[in-house]
């Protein structure tokens, strides 16, 4: 195998695969970031982030950093020092932002679902119910790790309901234009992403917005201590296309570029077309004998079960050797899944391809994986058949 040419794919929920077009805007000179050129590609960046995120005008912020840096951007900014946070969790982002915010002093209470399962709306409305004094709750739309899309709309309801007060801040990182996302009609207050996924960009950039209500509330209010995330300084530079540091320059240019071209496809048919890769995804993984880890699966990546004689560990090192690079388990699930995505820069043929790679790496590693039947799944799945 290791004599052969695979072509090098990245099938991992992130970093995805990046347009040419994008490519090609990475390799342009690098602009000054307070010359006039460069604060047009940013307010043009902003804008068309905003409307991937559903929310008016410029009001989405590009911070530095991976996206782990722009939800500590909107946990500092939104939630004064100290304050209690609920976090709610059922996999490894959501444990991290818990972790994030007792690291930052919040007094945090926990809500934890087992990996994969969905949040017990019941028990969510208790919790909130007997915790007093609560700033913030946060979740994870997408959970990447788990393969979960956890429904945010319906505990941001429970949350207005039952703990008006408090904030609800959204990690939506593999789910922004992905997943149907309304952070406005939801109710949320702060949604974080990052560049190195739904939005096909290289790893780098994290976008924060912030409700005005968000806003409001931490306006003034001793804030936990962070000088480079405070996004209160960077909201007023950012109005008029400057930053409070020097951004990634290069990376805005390739952002703008990748989100005109999700914005030309129209972001319903991004959020359909990523569903039905995922779902091919699935379909395939199925025909294989690998079940679907997550309840209710994430468009945005296909955890798939490995069956304990053959072992996840084993596939993705098959799959390495054929050119792809998947995602496994993290944690306790290191040996049980495999996270295959189509995240990125991905069509229809792609899927198929990524099917047969995924039959064929089975293959390598269990000589009684049944052939051909992973392609015709993936194809029935793409025709809405499955
Ligand atoms: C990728 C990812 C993040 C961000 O991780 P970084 O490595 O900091 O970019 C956060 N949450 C989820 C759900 C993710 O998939």
């Amino acid at each position: 195998m290791s004599a052969a040419f695979f072509k090098p794919r990245l099938l991992a929920p992130g970093p995805v695969e990046v347009p040419p077009a994008v490519l090609e805007a990475l390799a342009r000179p690098v602009t000054h970031h307070r010359a006039p050129a460069f604060r047009e590609t940013f307010l043009r960046a902003r804008e068309r982030l905003a409307t991937v995120f559903s929310v008016p005008g410029d009001d989405v912020l590009i911070v530095t950093g991976s996206g782990t840096a722009g939800f500590e951007a909107a946990l500092v900014s939104a939630v004064p020092a100290g304050d209690r946070v609920l976090a709610l969790h059922a996999g490894r982002f959501g444990e991290r932002w818990a972790a994030m915010a007792e690291s930052l002093g919040y007094q945090v209470e926990h809500l934890e679902a087992a990996p994969g399962a969905e949040f017990d709306l019941s028990e969510v409305a208790e919790r909130l119910d007997a915790t007093s004094q609560l700033a913030a709750v946060t979740l994870v739309q997408s959970e990447t790790s788990t393969g979960a899309l956890h429904d945010v709309r319906a505990v941001a309801e429970l949350v207005r309901r039952v703990r008006p007060e408090a904030l609800v801040l959204v990690d939506a990182v593999t789910s922004l234009a992905c997943a149907e996302l309304r952070p406005l009609e939801w109710g949320l207050d702060a949604v974080v992403s990052g560049s190195q996924k739904g939005v096909m960009t290289p790893p780098g950039l994290a976008f924060v917005w912030l409700s005005e209500r968000a806003w409001q509330r931490s306006e003034g209010a001793g804030r936990a201590g962070s000088y480079y995330l405070d996004l209160h300084r960077e909201r007023a530079k950012q109005a008029g296309g400057q930053t409070a540091f020097t951004p990634a320059v290069s990376l805005v240019a390739g952002l703008d570029v990748a989100l005109g071209m999700l914005l030309d496809e129209g972001l319903e048919n991004v959020w359909r077309r990523r569903a039905g890769l995922n779902a091919a995804l699935l379909a395939a993984g199925g025909a294989l004998g690998l079940r679907q880890f997550a309840a209710r699966p994430s468009p945005a990546v296909a955890a798939l079960v490995v069956p304990e004689g053959i072992g996840a560990r084993a596939v993705l090192s098959a799959a390495r050797a054929r050119g792809a690079t998947l995602a496994g388990g993290q944690g306790e699930l290191a040996g049980t899944i495999i996270r295959p995505s189509l995240l990125g820069y991905a069509d229809r043929y792609d899927a198929v391809a990524a099917a047969q790679l995924l039959e064929d790496a089975l293959h390598d590693v269990d000589a009684d994986t049944p052939q051909g039947v992973a392609v015709p799944a993936a194809l029935r799945a793409l025709a809405g058949e499955a």
